[in-house]
């Protein structure tokens, strides 16, 4: 479903009404009236990223790379196979206050749709690909990770697992997902998210890189219900 800005729902067939029956002036005077209702409700809060289910291919064990560059594995040579992409975001607070210190965990299949975890060892797994990555914010609350173009495998569309914590303490787990990918409407994790403002803030573009010819690149920001404390 495209999306469409809830101001412009409000403003159109509002302006369609006034159209023949007023002037231009009290046309423009409805516009700054429905703007100014409309913004508040705006400026008031982002869309909290949704939790999502953990699922069960949480590293059972943990590989000894775990930084953000889950392309190249420490002591190989060779990258993973896949489409690379540099995968960027902020980790906020509902007012967009960015979070410091909150460390950031991702894990996906490989290019061949296999986890690292043990359960889902096979020989078809890409020993190129680390698999799980880590980052920790620093004051803007960015994070980086260079990763793959999730694929699909049997039963879910393609997506990547997402966990933060600070201190030991778990602030969220949810999943992200390809924007415009067919295999999204059939998703039952996916679906299961009702909010469609929620829905539409786990499908992320993945689009070419400006800076890396051939390669992808993805953002993701992460909002967060509650401040954790600092
Ligand atoms: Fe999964």
């Amino acid at each position: 479903m495209p999306y469409t800005h809830p101001i412009a729902d409000r403003i159109e067939p509002a302006m369609k009404h006034a159209t023949g029956k007023v002037d231009k002036l009290r046309r423009h005077l409805l516009l700054g009236a429905l703007v100014s209702m409309a913004q508040p409700v705006l400026a008031q809060s982002l869309v909290l990223t949704p939790q999502q289910t953990e699922g069960p291919f949480y590293p059972d064990q943990l590989p000894l790379d775990q930084d953000n560059d889950l392309t190249m594995v420490a002591s190989r040579h060779a990258p993973a196979a896949g489409e690379i992409t540099d995968l960027t975001g902020r980790i906020l607070d509902a007012r967009g206050k960015p979070l410091q210190g909150v460390v950031i965990e991702i894990w996906q299949v490989d290019n061949n749709g296999h986890y690292i975890h043990t359960a889902d060892a096979s020989t078809s797994n890409d020993a190129n690909f680390q698999g799980f990555g880590r980052f920790e914010t620093g004051q803007d609350g960015a994070y980086r990770f260079r990763t793959i173009k999730p694929v699909p495998y049997p039963g879910r569309t393609p997506h990547i697992h997402v966990k933060l914590h600070k201190g030991g303490r778990e602030l969220l787990t949810t999943q992200m997902y390809v924007r415009g990918h067919a295999l999204n409407e059939r998703d039952a994790i996916l679906r299961s998210i009702r909010d469609p403002a929620q829905r539409a803030s786990v499908l992320v573009p993945f689009l070419p890189s400006n800076e890396r010819s051939g390669q992808l690149a993805a953002r993701f920001d992460i909002v967060l219900g509650l401040t954790p404390a600092t």
